[in-house]
């Protein structure tokens, strides 16, 4: 687990999964690789799902 230092008061947050500092509640700011596993898994298989519904509609 990395650190990561709040640009707004400068205290390490150690949650790897936090989006808001846990000291002053701003945001961190973080590079966008920052995407929850499960919401990009909910992404691919909506989209899964929109495409398999356009394939049955053009047949
Ligand atoms: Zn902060």
């Amino acid at each position: 687990m990395a650190e990561y230092i709040c640009p707004h008061c400068k205290k390490p947050v150690c949650d790897d999964d936090a989006l808001l500092c846990l000291f002053c509640g701003e945001s961190l700011n973080r590079p966008g690789k920052h995407i929850p596993r499960s919401r990009l898994l909910f992404i691919i298989i909506v989209l899964l799902l929109v495409l398999s519904l356009l394939f049955i509609f053009l047949r």
